[in-house]
């Protein structure tokens, strides 16, 4: 239920009437709109006829149904756009904004370098994996904390955001202590333990869609992280498995249209993994930027035949820079800006 707060609500009001819903066995959580307060009451569906009884406490305006599954994350909670600020950077905001970097965090300098030559062609962002959930146990895993200290080593030399993956829920703490950004990954998107961690943690998220999630298994992932009081959460379309074999995935770009309708959570586009070859990134990122995409994720490496994982669709820092020119023009074009 949302229980819409009358304009100038005082706010004892708001306070008295989340009481009354926590009372009610509900969770509140509050979504202040620039004119009005509203509160999500979410929690079991079978009693919510209860909740009924709000709508005659004072400043209250009306009661409404949440008539989707996921709560927090839909448009019928809040129907503008979600800005999450990362420091002083605003995702969802009217700027495109780019994370680029390599799939697997390598040396310091490797890390470094990256990091400037994805700056100087306007980046923002920097990636890297530093635990790596990979498909073969004899693959390479990433150097865990040593990795973490060479994304810092990044920002500092270069004052960019990082963001870098977490696989296990008892890791969560360690790489939120370095990361500006959590990323979960695809192979995680359902894994309920590891979002409810980084939803207690409150860093922002980026979350992958699954390769056979479907919208609305997606949204109920977010909502996991929402419900335990997260709001920074960014959804990112990566490829959905199909019967196709010439690209890695099917990069679901109307996953981005569908997606801004059901709701407010930004959306990013990880055209990379979503291709798996390089010669692809580039028209389907501009592709993203054109359809509605918040942001961009893409694998740039400085030598990507030595690559430790995912050369094959990484970006050599040249072709990156010649990405983001043409993006340019894209982004004014849909009335973004890069
Ligand atoms: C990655 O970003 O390197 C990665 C493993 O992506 P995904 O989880 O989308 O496969
Ligand atoms: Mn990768």
């Amino acid at each position: 239920m949302i229980i819409v707060m009358k304009i100038g609500a005082h706010e004892n009001q708001v306070r008295e009437v989340i009481q009354r819903i926590e009372g009610l066995g509900y969770q509140a959580h509050i979504i202040e709109g620039t004119q009005r307060t509203v509160i999500g009451a979410v929690g079991d569906e079978r009693g919510k006829d209860r909740l009924q009884s709000l709508e005659v406490m004072p400043g209250v305006e009306t009661i409404v149904p949440i008539l989707q599954p996921f709560k927090l994350a839909s448009r019928e909670v809040k129907g503008g756009k979600s800005i999450i600020k990362v420091g002083d950077l605003e995702i969802g905001g009217p700027a495109v904004v780019v994370m680029a970097g390599p799939c697997s965090v390598e040396s310091e300098a490797q890390m470094v370098q990256t990091a400037q030559s994805v700056k100087a062609a306007g980046a923002t962002v920097l990636r890297g994996g530093a635990f790596k959930p990979r498909t073969s146990p004899y693959a390479f895993q990433g150097l865990a904390e040593e990795g973490l200290k060479f994304l810092d080593a990044a920002r500092t030399a270069t004052g960019l955001k990082i963001i870098t993956e977490v696989v296990n829920p008892a890791d969560v703490e360690l790489v939120a202590a370095y990361t500006d950004v959590l990323q979960i990954g695809a192979r995680n998107v359902q894994n309920f333990a590891l979002l409810k961690r980084v939803g207690e943690v409150g860093k922002p998220v980026l979350l992958k869609r699954g390769m056979a999630t479907t919208i609305k298994e997606f949204l109920m992932a977010a909502e996991y992280i929402l419900s335990e009081g997260n709001y920074n959460v960014i959804l990112c379309e990566r490829g959905i498995r199909t019967f196709e074999t010439s690209t890695r995935f099917t990069l679901d770009l109307s996953a981005i249209p569908v997606l801004g309708k059901l709701t407010h959570l930004p959306l990013f586009v990880d055209p990379s993994h979503g291709t798996g070859h390089w010669e692809y990134v580039s028209p389907m990122a501009k592709a993203a930027v054109a359809c509605g995409a918040d942001g961009l994720i893409i694998e740039v490496h400085p030598n990507p035949a030595e690559a430790q994982s995912d050369g094959l669709q990484s970006l050599k820092p040249q072709k990156f820079q010649q990405l983001m020119d043409e993006l340019r023009p894209v982004a004014l074009a849909v009335g973004r800006r890069l």
